[in-house]
């Protein structure tokens, strides 16, 4: 059996405010993690910051740990000494669709990154990593699920003539379907979500993209200018108020981008 980390927040002597936001079900977090001191560290900083932690020393407990739990995301260390850290990413990825998997590997351990990503990982950390660093990941990606989850039972979203349904994933302006490519329709879709909101290039880079991305952020002035364009000509096409009402995608010089509701003069 794997011991859960006690939940650190509710000792402290005063009565913890419950966050806003968060729900009684926190996400529940399953490491994997043979080397003791890495382990206790990992699941004591995880549990300090309200999480619920269970901790395995073995791939096969981890492995039986995941199926009992059904962790909303998987801190897994390659380097095991019962099984191949690689053969229970696999399982867990088959076993758990849309729990996120972070992969620890050792430092320069290209190899392993690569197999690990293709195992089934949605990322990985290189030791010695911050804690910092790694409760940052965290909490991106399990932003990003929820949003995945919340996103099957929304409905539609409207913002003026625009229509994005991301459950159908169609998007519509002025009551005609515009064709949008994939990564065009990730982009809006995350816009959607926080209309009015200014978004950093590299959150937009790791949410539409990936949270490995080593290229240019170039890639996503092009998507941006594309969309803008394929939405503008929809509008243009459908007529009456479709362009006046249409949310304008800002460019945030030294920023990233912000999609605005209620275009000027509209
Ligand atoms: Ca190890």
């Amino acid at each position: 059996m794997c011991p859960r980390a006690r939940e650190q927040l509710s000792q402290t002597g005063t009565e913890a405010e419950p966050t806003a936001g968060y729900t009684s079900e926190m996400p529940r977090l399953l490491v994997i993690e043979d080397d003791a001191t890495i382990g206790s560290t990992l699941s004591s900083a995880l549990a300090a910051n309200g999480y619920t932690v269970t901790l395995c020393a073995t791939g096969r407990a981890g492995m039986a740990a995941a199926r009992a739990d059904a962790p909303d995301l998987v801190l897994l260390d390659l380097g095991l000494p019962d099984v191949d850290g690689l053969f229970v990413c696999r399982e867990l990825r088959g076993m758990l669709p849309s729990a996120v998997i972070v992969v620890l590997t050792a430092r320069d351990a290209q190899l392993d990154i690569v197999s690990g990503l293709e195992s089934g990982a949605d990322d990985y950390l290189v030791k010695p990593f911050v804690v910092i660093e790694l409760l940052a990941r965290i909490r991106a990606h399990l932003r990003r699920s929820s949003g995945t989850a919340a996103e099957s039972a929304s409905i539609p979203l409207q913002f003026g003539s625009l229509r994005v349904d991301i459950a159908s994933r169609r998007v519509l302006v002025g009551g005609a379907e515009v064709e949008l490519r994939a990564r065009e329709f990730d982009l809006l879709a995350r816009f959607a979500r926080e209309p009015s909101v200014a978004i950093r290039r590299e959150e937009l880079m790791a949410d539409v993209w990936d949270s490995n991305w080593f290229g240019s952020t170039k890639t996503l002035d092009v998507h941006v200018a594309a969309l803008r364009r394929r939405l503008r000509l929809a509008a243009e096409a459908a007529g009456g108020d479709a362009l006046s009402t249409l949310p304008e995608i800002v460019t945030l010089r030294g920023h990233g981008y912000r999609m605005d509701t209620a275009p000027a003069g509209s």
